[in-house]
C-alpha cells in the first residue's frame, strides 16, 4: 500500500522503503569516520588537520544525520515534534555538508584574492540555509531545492579558476552524479525506493569526491612524485 503526498505535505513511504532508507545511510558512517581519521592521520601541517576535521565533521554528520532521521521517522507514530525536529536537522546538515565538501578545495589550493573569499562565504551561505529552514521548513520546496543548487554550483566557479586543476574532473563527476540523484529526490511516491536510491547517489557522489580529496590534496608528495 502506498500513499500519495499530499500538496502540502509529505510522502509516507512503506516500511521496506524506510528500511531501505536507514540502511543506505547507516553502512556508510563507519566508512565516513575511519575516512575522515585516515585524512587526518595524512595531514602535514596544522592547516591540512584542520580542514580534515572540518570536511570529516561534514561527511559524518550527514550520514548521522540522516540514519538517525529515517530511524525516527520510521518509528515515530507519536512522536511527532521529534520526526519534525529531526527532519530540520536533516536538511540544516545538507547546507554543511556542501560547505565541508569544499573546503578541503578552497582551503589547501592557492586561490586568488578575491576567490580565496568563497572559504568563508560558503559558511555563510551554509548558515543562511540553515537559518531558512528554521523559518520556512518545507513551504517552498521549490526554494529550498534553488538553495542547495546555489550552493552546489558557485563554489565550483571560484574551484575552476585554480592554477592546479588536478583533482577537477572528479570533483565535477561527483557534482552530477548529486545532479542525477536529484531527479530520485524529487520522486518519492512516483519511483519506488526513490528515497534510497537518493541516498545511493548522496553515498557515490560523496565517495568520489572523498577520492579526490585523498588522492590530490592529502597524499604524501613524496608518495606522489613516486607514482608519476
Ligand atoms: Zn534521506
Amino acid at each position: 500500500c502506498r500513499f500519495r503526498a499530499p500538496a502540502n505535505g509529505r510522502y509516507k513511504p512503506t516500511c521496506y522503503e524506510h528500511a531501505a532508507n536507514c540502511y543506505t545511510h547507516a553502512f556508510l558512517i563507519v566508512p565516513a569516520i575511519v575516512g575522515s581519521a585516515l585524512l587526518h592521520r595524512l595531514s602535514d601541517d596544522c592547516w591540512e588537520k584542520i580542514t580534515a576535521w572540518i570536511y570529516g565533521m561534514g561527511l559524518c554528520a550527514l550520514f548521522i544525520v540522516s540514519t538517525v532521521f529515517h530511524i525516527v521517522s520510521w518509528k515515530k507514530s507519536h512522536l511527532r515534534t521529534v520526526e519534525h525536529c529531526f527532519h530540520m536537522c536533516d536538511r540544516m546538515v545538507i547546507y554543511f555538508f556542501i560547505a565541508a565538501s569544499y573546503a578541503p578545495w578552497l582551503n589547501l589550493r592557492e586561490l586568488g584574492p578575491l576567490a580565496s573569499h568563497m572559504r568563508w562565504f560558503i559558511w555563510l551561505m551554509a548558515a543562511g540555509g540553515t537559518i531558512y529552514v528554521f523559518l520556512y521548513h518545507e513551504k517552498y520546496k521549490v526554494v529550498e531545492l534553488f538553495f542547495y543548487l546555489t550552493m552546489g554550483f558557485s563554489p565550483a566557479l571560484v574551484v575552476t579558476s585554480m592554477n592546479n586543476t588536478d583533482g577537477l574532473q572528479e570533483l565535477a563527476y561527483g557534482g552530477l552524479i548529486y545532479c542525477l540523484g536529484v531527479v530520485f529526490f524529487k520522486s518519492d511516491g512516483i519511483i519506488p525506493f526513490a528515497h534510497a536510491i537518493w541516498h545511493l547517489f548522496v553515498a557515490t557522489a560523496a565517495a568520489v569526491h572523498y577520492y579526490a580529496i585523498w588522492k590530490y590534496l592529502y597524499r604524501s608528495p613524496t608518495d606522489f612524485i613516486r607514482h608519476l
